[in-house]
Protein backbone atom coordinates (compact mmCIF):
# COMPACT_ATOMS: atom_id res chain seq x y z
CA UNK A 1 0.00 0.00 0.00
CA UNK A 2 3.03 2.42 0.84
CA UNK A 3 4.03 1.23 -2.23
CA UNK A 4 1.42 2.17 -4.28
CA UNK A 5 1.16 6.22 -2.37
CA UNK A 6 4.91 6.98 -3.42
CA UNK A 7 3.79 5.75 -6.77
CA UNK A 8 0.72 7.71 -7.37
CA UNK A 9 2.88 10.79 -6.14
CA UNK A 10 5.68 10.90 -7.92
CA UNK A 11 3.78 11.25 -11.26
CA UNK A 12 1.27 13.47 -9.47
CA UNK A 13 4.19 16.35 -8.54
CA UNK A 14 5.30 16.65 -11.84
CA UNK A 15 1.36 17.07 -13.39
CA UNK A 16 0.38 19.58 -10.73
CA UNK A 17 4.00 21.74 -11.26
CA UNK A 18 3.14 21.36 -15.13
CA UNK A 19 -0.41 22.38 -15.02
CA UNK A 20 0.02 25.26 -12.58
CA UNK A 21 1.41 28.04 -14.15
CA UNK A 22 3.91 30.78 -11.99
CA UNK A 23 2.35 34.23 -12.22
CA UNK A 24 4.83 36.97 -12.29
CA UNK A 25 4.20 39.51 -9.65
CA UNK A 26 5.89 42.92 -8.85
CA UNK A 27 6.25 45.59 -5.87
CA UNK A 28 8.26 49.01 -6.26
CA UNK A 29 8.76 50.62 -2.90
CA UNK A 30 10.11 54.20 -2.95
CA UNK A 31 11.05 55.48 0.63
CA UNK A 32 11.63 58.83 0.55
CA UNK A 33 14.71 61.03 0.76
CA UNK A 34 17.59 58.71 1.58
CA UNK A 35 21.22 59.78 0.57
CA UNK A 36 23.03 57.17 -0.79
CA UNK A 37 25.68 57.35 1.75
CA UNK A 38 23.34 57.23 4.64
CA UNK A 39 21.95 53.44 3.05
CA UNK A 40 25.08 52.14 2.39
CA UNK A 41 26.22 53.26 6.09
CA UNK A 42 23.32 52.02 8.06
CA UNK A 43 22.51 48.33 9.26
CA UNK A 44 20.06 47.03 6.70
CA UNK A 45 19.71 43.44 7.10
CA UNK A 46 16.46 43.02 5.11
CA UNK A 47 17.67 45.37 2.27
CA UNK A 48 21.06 43.32 2.36
CA UNK A 49 19.21 40.06 2.51
CA UNK A 50 16.94 41.01 -1.09
CA UNK A 51 20.11 42.52 -2.53
CA UNK A 52 22.28 39.42 -2.01
CA UNK A 53 19.28 37.81 -4.50
CA UNK A 54 19.53 40.60 -6.55
CA UNK A 55 21.95 43.61 -6.35
CA UNK A 56 22.22 46.87 -4.47
CA UNK A 57 23.42 49.95 -7.23
CA UNK A 58 24.02 53.45 -6.71
CA UNK A 59 21.76 55.81 -9.20
CA UNK A 60 20.56 58.88 -10.51
CA UNK A 61 17.18 61.25 -10.16
CA UNK A 62 17.31 64.73 -11.57
CA UNK A 63 17.57 64.09 -15.47
CA UNK A 64 20.30 65.46 -16.88
CA UNK A 65 22.06 68.57 -15.51
CA UNK A 66 22.32 71.67 -17.08
CA UNK A 67 20.33 70.17 -20.15
CA UNK A 68 17.01 69.87 -21.57
CA UNK A 69 16.28 66.86 -19.26
CA UNK A 70 17.17 68.68 -16.02
CA UNK A 71 14.55 67.53 -13.41
CA UNK A 72 13.99 68.99 -9.79
CA UNK A 73 14.94 66.50 -7.40
CA UNK A 74 11.61 66.54 -5.60
CA UNK A 75 9.34 64.01 -4.65
CA UNK A 76 6.55 64.14 -6.76
CA UNK A 77 8.94 64.73 -9.63
CA UNK A 78 10.94 61.85 -8.74
CA UNK A 79 8.32 59.44 -8.44
CA UNK A 80 6.30 60.68 -11.77
CA UNK A 81 9.97 59.65 -13.27
CA UNK A 82 9.48 56.64 -11.75
CA UNK A 83 6.11 55.92 -13.19
CA UNK A 84 6.76 57.46 -16.42
CA UNK A 85 9.97 56.52 -17.59
CA UNK A 86 10.32 60.10 -18.65
CA UNK A 87 12.32 63.43 -17.29
CA UNK A 88 10.09 66.20 -16.61
CA UNK A 89 10.46 67.58 -19.92
CA UNK A 90 8.17 65.44 -20.86
CA UNK A 91 5.75 63.98 -17.70
CA UNK A 92 5.69 67.50 -16.70
CA UNK A 93 4.86 67.37 -12.91
CA UNK A 94 8.06 69.72 -11.69
CA UNK A 95 7.01 69.81 -7.70
CA UNK A 96 4.65 68.25 -5.48
CA UNK A 97 1.70 70.65 -6.72
CA UNK A 98 1.13 68.06 -9.23
CA UNK A 99 -0.40 70.87 -11.70
CA UNK A 100 -0.53 69.72 -15.01
CA UNK A 101 0.48 65.83 -15.50
CA UNK A 102 1.18 65.19 -19.34
CA UNK A 103 -0.51 62.13 -19.17
CA UNK A 104 0.27 61.15 -22.72
CA UNK A 105 3.72 59.55 -20.89
CA UNK A 106 1.70 56.81 -19.61
CA UNK A 107 2.73 55.40 -16.38
CA UNK A 108 3.52 51.88 -15.82
CA UNK A 109 0.13 51.05 -14.02
CA UNK A 110 -1.68 52.19 -17.72
CA UNK A 111 0.46 50.05 -19.61
CA UNK A 112 0.11 46.90 -17.45
CA UNK A 113 -4.08 47.51 -17.75
CA UNK A 114 -3.80 48.29 -20.86
CA UNK A 115 -2.26 44.27 -21.80
CA UNK A 116 -3.33 42.56 -19.05
CA UNK A 117 -6.90 44.62 -18.10
CA UNK A 118 -7.73 41.08 -16.05
CA UNK A 119 -5.06 41.36 -14.02
CA UNK A 120 -4.75 43.61 -10.87
CA UNK A 121 -2.86 46.90 -9.66
CA UNK A 122 -2.64 47.85 -5.80
CA UNK A 123 -1.27 51.27 -4.13
CA UNK A 124 -0.34 51.79 -0.61
CA UNK A 125 0.68 55.66 0.76
CA UNK A 126 0.65 58.15 2.79
CA UNK A 127 -1.27 60.45 0.62
CA UNK A 128 -3.80 60.15 -2.25
CA UNK A 129 -2.17 62.35 -4.88
CA UNK A 130 0.04 59.10 -5.90
CA UNK A 131 -3.38 57.49 -7.16
CA UNK A 132 -5.39 60.66 -7.79
CA UNK A 133 -2.92 62.69 -9.33
CA UNK A 134 0.48 60.73 -10.51
CA UNK A 135 -1.24 57.56 -12.24
CA UNK A 136 -4.68 59.37 -12.48
CA UNK A 137 -6.96 57.17 -11.33
CA UNK A 138 -10.63 58.19 -12.94
CA UNK A 139 -9.38 60.58 -14.67
CA UNK A 140 -10.97 60.58 -18.47
CA UNK A 141 -7.08 61.40 -20.26
CA UNK A 142 -5.76 58.37 -18.55
CA UNK A 143 -8.37 56.00 -19.73
CA UNK A 144 -10.49 55.89 -16.22
CA UNK A 145 -7.64 53.87 -15.03
CA UNK A 146 -8.77 51.83 -11.54
CA UNK A 147 -6.91 50.42 -8.61
CA UNK A 148 -7.86 47.19 -7.62
CA UNK A 149 -6.20 47.64 -4.05
CA UNK A 150 -6.32 50.80 -2.24
CA UNK A 151 -4.57 51.58 1.19
CA UNK A 152 -4.12 55.27 1.22
CA UNK A 153 -4.60 59.08 2.58
CA UNK A 154 -3.98 58.64 6.20
CA UNK A 155 -2.30 62.03 6.61
CA UNK A 156 -6.23 63.42 6.06
CA UNK A 157 -7.03 61.09 9.49
CA UNK A 158 -6.21 63.24 12.44
CA UNK A 159 -8.03 61.06 14.71
CA UNK A 160 -6.26 57.95 13.76
CA UNK A 161 -3.02 59.67 13.37
CA UNK A 162 -3.23 63.01 15.67
CA UNK A 163 -0.53 65.48 14.16
CA UNK A 164 2.83 65.68 16.37
CA UNK A 165 5.52 67.75 16.33
CA UNK A 166 7.76 65.18 16.24
CA UNK A 167 6.48 63.30 13.19
CA UNK A 168 5.81 60.11 14.95
CA UNK A 169 2.27 60.59 13.14
CA UNK A 170 4.19 59.75 10.12
CA UNK A 171 6.16 56.82 11.32
CA UNK A 172 2.63 55.47 12.48
CA UNK A 173 1.00 56.06 9.27
CA UNK A 174 3.88 54.13 7.40
CA UNK A 175 3.13 51.55 9.95
CA UNK A 176 0.02 51.05 8.77
CA UNK A 177 0.47 51.46 5.19
CA UNK A 178 2.74 48.41 5.38
CA UNK A 179 0.61 46.44 7.66
CA UNK A 180 -2.11 46.55 4.75
CA UNK A 181 0.31 46.08 1.77
CA UNK A 182 1.28 43.11 3.47
CA UNK A 183 -1.46 42.08 4.64
CA UNK A 184 -2.78 42.52 0.73
CA UNK A 185 0.31 40.74 -0.65
CA UNK A 186 -0.17 37.69 1.52
CA UNK A 187 -4.13 37.60 1.11
CA UNK A 188 -4.25 38.83 -2.71
CA UNK A 189 -1.09 38.58 -4.60
CA UNK A 190 -1.68 42.27 -6.54
CA UNK A 191 0.03 41.55 -9.74
CA UNK A 192 1.54 45.14 -9.53
CA UNK A 193 2.25 47.33 -6.94
CA UNK A 194 3.67 50.84 -5.45
CA UNK A 195 4.40 51.10 -1.77
CA UNK A 196 5.31 54.66 -0.47
CA UNK A 197 6.73 55.12 2.78
CA UNK A 198 7.26 59.03 4.23
CA UNK A 199 9.05 59.20 7.49
CA UNK A 200 12.83 58.90 6.30
CA UNK A 201 12.16 61.75 4.42
CA UNK A 202 10.27 63.85 6.81
CA UNK A 203 12.97 63.08 9.72
CA UNK A 204 15.52 64.46 6.89
CA UNK A 205 13.85 67.60 6.81
CA UNK A 206 13.50 67.83 10.53
CA UNK A 207 17.04 66.78 11.47
CA UNK A 208 19.73 66.62 8.83
CA UNK A 209 22.01 63.93 8.59
CA UNK A 210 21.82 62.50 12.30
CA UNK A 211 20.38 59.57 14.55
CA UNK A 212 17.39 60.41 13.94
CA UNK A 213 17.66 59.51 10.78
CA UNK A 214 19.57 56.98 11.04
CA UNK A 215 16.76 55.25 13.46
CA UNK A 216 14.38 56.29 10.82
CA UNK A 217 16.02 53.99 8.11
CA UNK A 218 16.34 51.53 10.89
CA UNK A 219 12.46 51.39 11.13
CA UNK A 220 11.96 50.76 7.05
CA UNK A 221 14.30 47.89 7.16
CA UNK A 222 12.24 45.87 9.44
CA UNK A 223 8.99 47.50 7.25
CA UNK A 224 10.81 46.41 4.16
CA UNK A 225 11.41 42.77 6.03
CA UNK A 226 7.41 42.87 6.92
CA UNK A 227 6.95 42.92 2.86
CA UNK A 228 9.41 40.38 2.21
CA UNK A 229 8.34 37.98 4.63
CA UNK A 230 4.76 38.00 3.05
CA UNK A 231 6.13 37.92 -0.50
CA UNK A 232 7.87 34.46 1.21
CA UNK A 233 4.61 33.13 2.03
CA UNK A 234 2.92 33.62 -1.46
CA UNK A 235 6.61 32.14 -2.90
CA UNK A 236 5.95 29.49 -0.21
CA UNK A 237 2.57 28.58 -0.56
CA UNK A 238 1.50 29.45 -4.07
CA UNK A 239 3.48 29.45 -7.86
CA UNK A 240 4.40 32.23 -8.25
CA UNK A 241 7.44 34.71 -9.18
CA UNK A 242 8.01 37.96 -6.96
CA UNK A 243 10.32 41.03 -8.58
CA UNK A 244 11.07 43.91 -5.69
CA UNK A 245 13.00 47.15 -6.85
CA UNK A 246 13.16 49.66 -3.58
CA UNK A 247 14.66 52.88 -4.38
CA UNK A 248 14.53 56.44 -3.31
CA UNK A 249 13.35 59.30 -4.93
CA UNK A 250 16.08 61.92 -3.98
CA UNK A 251 19.30 62.22 -1.62
CA UNK A 252 19.97 65.22 0.29
CA UNK A 253 22.09 68.45 0.27
CA UNK A 254 25.61 67.79 1.48
CA UNK A 255 25.84 70.81 4.04
CA UNK A 256 23.01 69.79 6.93
CA UNK A 257 21.13 66.79 4.99
CA UNK A 258 18.15 68.60 5.50
CA UNK A 259 16.76 70.25 2.04
CA UNK A 260 16.77 69.31 -1.53
CA UNK A 261 15.66 69.94 -4.89
CA UNK A 262 18.45 70.99 -6.47
CA UNK A 263 21.17 69.37 -8.67
CA UNK A 264 24.12 68.74 -5.96
CA UNK A 265 25.54 65.53 -6.34
CA UNK A 266 24.26 64.40 -2.89
CA UNK A 267 20.83 65.48 -4.06
CA UNK A 268 21.31 63.68 -7.37
CA UNK A 269 22.29 60.45 -5.89
CA UNK A 270 20.37 57.55 -5.63
CA UNK A 271 20.26 54.38 -4.61
CA UNK A 272 18.23 50.65 -5.82
CA UNK A 273 17.53 47.26 -4.10
CA UNK A 274 16.34 44.47 -6.15
CA UNK A 275 16.20 40.51 -5.87
CA UNK A 276 15.98 40.30 -9.97
CA UNK A 277 18.28 37.56 -10.69
CA UNK A 278 19.06 38.85 -14.48
CA UNK A 279 20.26 42.82 -13.37
CA UNK A 280 22.78 43.86 -16.08
CA UNK A 281 25.67 45.31 -16.70
CA UNK A 282 24.58 48.74 -17.32
CA UNK A 283 22.97 48.41 -13.68
CA UNK A 284 26.07 47.42 -11.81
CA UNK A 285 28.66 49.23 -14.09
CA UNK A 286 26.67 52.78 -15.06
CA UNK A 287 24.66 55.44 -13.39
CA UNK A 288 20.92 54.26 -13.96
CA UNK A 289 18.19 56.57 -13.18
CA UNK A 290 15.25 56.29 -11.71
CA UNK A 291 13.30 56.59 -14.94
CA UNK A 292 15.01 52.61 -15.64
CA UNK A 293 12.77 51.24 -13.47
CA UNK A 294 10.04 51.12 -15.77
CA UNK A 295 11.13 50.16 -18.26
CA UNK A 296 12.24 47.17 -16.06
CA UNK A 297 9.46 46.69 -14.63
CA UNK A 298 7.67 46.25 -18.57
CA UNK A 299 10.52 43.55 -19.72
CA UNK A 300 9.48 41.71 -16.51
CA UNK A 301 5.43 41.77 -17.58
CA UNK A 302 6.73 41.40 -21.25
CA UNK A 303 4.65 44.57 -21.72
CA UNK A 304 4.31 45.36 -25.39
CA UNK A 305 4.82 48.73 -26.06
CA UNK A 306 3.69 50.73 -29.34
CA UNK A 307 6.97 51.57 -30.96
CA UNK A 308 6.36 55.06 -30.78
CA UNK A 309 5.80 55.07 -27.27
CA UNK A 310 8.96 53.22 -26.91
CA UNK A 311 10.63 56.00 -28.52
CA UNK A 312 9.75 58.29 -26.00
CA UNK A 313 10.83 56.13 -22.92
CA UNK A 314 14.37 57.82 -21.17
CA UNK A 315 15.08 54.67 -19.17
CA UNK A 316 16.54 51.35 -20.00
CA UNK A 317 15.86 47.89 -18.66
CA UNK A 318 18.26 46.96 -16.09
CA UNK A 319 17.77 43.58 -16.81
CA UNK A 320 18.88 41.20 -19.39
CA UNK A 321 20.24 42.98 -22.86
CA UNK A 322 20.58 46.08 -23.68
CA UNK A 323 22.20 47.31 -27.11
CA UNK A 324 23.02 51.07 -26.21
CA UNK A 325 22.69 53.88 -23.59
CA UNK A 326 24.58 57.34 -22.45
CA UNK A 327 23.35 58.60 -25.91
CA UNK A 328 24.07 62.32 -26.76
CA UNK A 329 23.42 64.35 -29.31
CA UNK A 330 24.84 67.62 -30.29
CA UNK A 331 24.15 70.03 -32.48
CA UNK A 332 27.10 72.25 -34.46
CA UNK A 333 27.02 74.06 -37.93
CA UNK A 334 23.81 72.31 -39.45
CA UNK A 335 25.56 69.09 -38.45
CA UNK A 336 24.64 66.50 -35.50
CA UNK A 337 26.59 64.71 -34.17
CA UNK A 338 25.50 61.60 -32.33
CA UNK A 339 27.73 58.93 -29.93
CA UNK A 340 26.46 56.24 -27.66
CA UNK A 341 28.00 53.31 -25.71
CA UNK A 342 27.85 49.97 -26.64
CA UNK A 343 26.80 47.22 -24.42
CA UNK A 344 25.88 44.63 -27.14
CA UNK A 345 27.70 44.96 -30.50
CA UNK A 346 25.39 42.19 -31.75
CA UNK A 347 23.31 43.91 -35.33
CA UNK A 348 22.29 47.33 -36.23
CA UNK A 349 20.71 50.39 -35.11
CA UNK A 350 18.21 52.68 -36.65
CA UNK A 351 18.66 56.24 -36.52
CA UNK A 352 15.41 58.43 -36.79
CA UNK A 353 14.55 61.94 -36.83
CA UNK A 354 11.70 63.88 -35.61
CA UNK A 355 11.37 68.04 -36.05
CA UNK A 356 7.84 67.74 -34.30
CA UNK A 357 7.09 66.70 -31.29
CA UNK A 358 2.96 66.18 -31.85
CA UNK A 359 3.04 63.04 -29.01
CA UNK A 360 3.20 65.44 -26.22
CA UNK A 361 -0.37 66.35 -27.17
CA UNK A 362 -1.46 63.10 -27.61
CA UNK A 363 -0.61 62.82 -31.76
CA UNK A 364 1.76 61.01 -33.70
CA UNK A 365 5.02 62.08 -34.93
CA UNK A 366 7.02 61.83 -38.84
CA UNK A 367 10.63 59.97 -38.32
CA UNK A 368 13.01 59.95 -40.68
CA UNK A 369 15.33 57.26 -41.03
CA UNK A 370 18.67 59.06 -41.40
CA UNK A 371 20.52 55.64 -41.74
CA UNK A 372 21.14 52.16 -40.21
CA UNK A 373 24.59 51.37 -38.74
CA UNK A 374 26.60 48.89 -37.04
CA UNK A 375 25.60 49.13 -32.92
CA UNK A 376 29.19 48.77 -32.18
CA UNK A 377 30.12 51.98 -34.21
CA UNK A 378 29.40 54.19 -31.46
CA UNK A 379 29.03 57.46 -33.54
CA UNK A 380 27.72 59.00 -36.28
CA UNK A 381 27.42 62.39 -37.90
CA UNK A 382 24.08 64.07 -40.29
CA UNK A 383 23.55 67.16 -42.06
CA UNK A 384 20.30 68.43 -40.95
CA UNK A 385 20.37 71.07 -44.16
CA UNK A 386 17.30 68.95 -45.41
CA UNK A 387 15.50 68.86 -42.43
CA UNK A 388 15.85 72.84 -40.44
CA UNK A 389 14.75 73.25 -37.48
CA UNK A 390 14.84 74.56 -33.64
CA UNK A 391 13.68 71.60 -32.44
CA UNK A 392 15.02 67.89 -33.29
CA UNK A 393 13.94 64.24 -31.73
CA UNK A 394 16.76 61.91 -32.37
CA UNK A 395 16.27 58.24 -31.53
CA UNK A 396 18.77 55.36 -31.52
CA UNK A 397 16.42 51.75 -32.61
CA UNK A 398 18.93 49.32 -31.33
CA UNK A 399 17.93 45.58 -31.54
CA UNK A 400 17.51 45.62 -27.69
CA UNK A 401 16.08 48.60 -26.77
CA UNK A 402 15.60 52.08 -28.05
CA UNK A 403 17.47 55.62 -26.81
CA UNK A 404 16.38 59.04 -27.46
CA UNK A 405 17.70 62.39 -26.97
CA UNK A 406 16.23 66.18 -27.74
CA UNK A 407 18.45 68.89 -29.45
CA UNK A 408 16.46 72.50 -28.61
CA UNK A 409 18.26 75.04 -30.72
CA UNK A 410 17.26 79.06 -29.58
CA UNK A 411 15.48 81.14 -32.14
CA UNK A 412 18.02 82.33 -35.09
CA UNK A 413 17.78 85.69 -35.03
ZN1 LIG B 1 10.98 63.04 -1.45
Amino acid sequence: MKVRVCFVLVFLIPLLSFSQETKKKFVFIIADGIPADVIEKDPTPAMKKIAAIGGYARAHVGGERASYSQTPTISAVGYNSLLTGTWVNKHNVWDNDIKDPNYHYWTIFRFFKQQYPEKKIGIFSTWTDNRTKLVGEALPQTGNIKFDYVADGYELDTVQFPHDKQSLYIHNIDERVIDEAAKCIRDHAPDLSWIYLEYTDDIGHRYGTSKEQDEAVAYLDKQIERIWTAIEFRKKNYPEDWGIIITTDHGRDAKSGRGHGGQSDRERTTWMVSNLPNLNSYFYDDNPGIVDIMPTIARYFQLKIPTQRQMEIDGLALTGKISVSDFHANYFNDSISLDWKTWDKQGNLKIWLSTSNYFKEGGMDNYILITEVPTSRGHYQFSTKNNPSTFYKIVLEAPDNFTNRWIILSIKK
